[in-house]
């Protein structure tokens, strides 16, 4: 038994595998599903359990997967945006960094515990977060050719994969994580293994299309070979995805900055979109949830009332509201945080988003639109509560608590 931010693990008995979708809004299984693309999850979900789960908001990428990897919410680990403002030197840096961490993964309790433990991402931004403080593999696709044994626990990882590194903007990022999850599994064995991907295609895919579907096969393809390793294998995703246009195909967006500029005068107040990162060219920075930082002598409340009137916002809290509903570290939320609507996203200043590198219709995420995500096991699950509201940071509470 093994106890983690107030949590306690049985220790694994089979391999376990936790894979984390990026962007899996549960449509684009359902579809596939039913179009005959996945077979193995079709079996999976008449012979083990397929649930629906609610993510973190913001349902962005970094919150989510250090939720699922230390089983609790951005208040107890500390990452809540892929982006802050650093109130304590007044500039705005990106959260990549584990001195942001204030709590320990379970996957590093794992390996100090004896268990062998491998982490493979996509993009590299997530792996020093996922990998902090853990005995192991830990590497990204994206810089794949340049792991070491130093530094990531293994090398000859393309030998291994028998893939190219692939380019960062691709479904083969993706698939390059499945492909050497599988490998890892045949040739490592390693005790529990945390897989998480990258959303790039379902940016561009909506659920049911033909690169959707293509997406899911291959994924199906692989989680069906470690299936047949013995692995338990725990699927749920990071956030939802969804189309964020109007009705001419252009992205709806309500530009806050611009709006605080002329609300209370150039400048005046700060707002941060925690999903803005060094790739931003398939959303160009535009999510559903944005923070603001407000000059000292204004008050939020009469404030939040105009906001909420904005047509396409969903949510306006002050700093305390938010962080009690949303589980969020109230030092680094700002004074307000805004979530809009199913449709809608919000930016900074309109001459601050390149929309330039966008090829298809704007879909994205951040909001509590995004936060409905599948969580599907291949066992079923004896003594899991039917009532019990469940996140996608319970993978591993069932991969280890309930599916062995
Ligand atoms: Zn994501
Ligand atoms: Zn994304």
């Amino acid at each position: 038994m093994l106890t983690v931010n107030q949590r306690n693990y049985r220790a694994p008995r089979q391999p376990t595998v936790v894979v984390c979708v990026d962007g899996c809004e549960p449509d684009y299984l359902a579809l596939a599903v039913a179009g005959g693309h996945m077979p193995w999850l079709k079996r999976v979900l008449v012979e083990g359990t397929g649930l629906i789960a609610d993510c973190v908001v913001p349902s962005f990428t970094n919150p989510n997967n250090l939720s699922i990897v230390t089983g609790a919410p951005p208040s107890v680990h500390g990452i809540c945006g892929n982006f802050i403002y650093d109130a304590a030197t007044g500039t705005e840096v990106m959260m990549n960094d584990p001195k942001w961490l204030r709590a320990p993964s379970l996957l590093a309790a794992l390996a100090d515990a004896g268990h062998s433990v491998a982490v493979v991402t996509a993009k590299d931004k997530l792996r020093r977060l996922l990998g902090h403080g853990m005995r192991g593999i830990c590497f990204s696709s994206e810089k794949a050719d340049q792991a070491t044994q130093a530094e990531h626990g293994i090398t000859g990882v393309v030998d291994l994969v028998r893939m190219p590194v692939p380019d960062v903007y691709s479904a083969e990022l993706s698939e390059f994580v499945f492909a050497a999850g599988v490998q890892l599994m045949r040739t490592r064995k390693p005790d529990v293994m945390y897989l998480s991907t990258t959303d790039y295609v379902q940016h561009k895919h909506a659920p049911g299309t033909p690169g959707a579907n293509a997406f899911c096969a291959m994924m199906d393809r692989y989680l069906g070979e470690l299936d047949a390793q013995g692995c338990v294998v725990v699927l749920t995703a990071d956030h939802g995805m969804n189309s964020k246009v109007g009705l001419d195909g252009r992205p709806d967006v309500i530009y806050l900055q611009d709006w605080f500029d002329r609300a209370i005068g150039p400048g005046k107040a700060r707002v941060i979109l925690p999903i803005t990162d060094p790739y931003v060219v398939h959303h160009g920075a535009l999510g559903s949830y944005a923070t603001v930082y407000l000059p000292p002598e204004l008050a939020a409340g009469p404030i939040t009332s105009q906001l909420l009137a904005l047509r396409g916002m969903e949510v306006v809290l002050d700093r305390e509201a938010a962080a009690r509903r949303f589980e969020l570290p109230p030092d680094r939320i700002g004074d307000l945080v805004c979530v809009s609507e199913r449709f809608t996203v919000l930016g900074t200043s309109r001459e601050r988003h390149d929309l330039s590198g966008l090829d298809a219709p704007l879909r994205s995420h951040g909001g509590i639109s995004e936060q409905r995500v599948p969580l599907i096991v291949n066992r079923t699950l004896p003594g899991l509560d039917p009532n019990r509201r469940l996140r996608n940071f319970d993978a591993f509470d069932l991969a280890l608590n309930h599916a062995q």
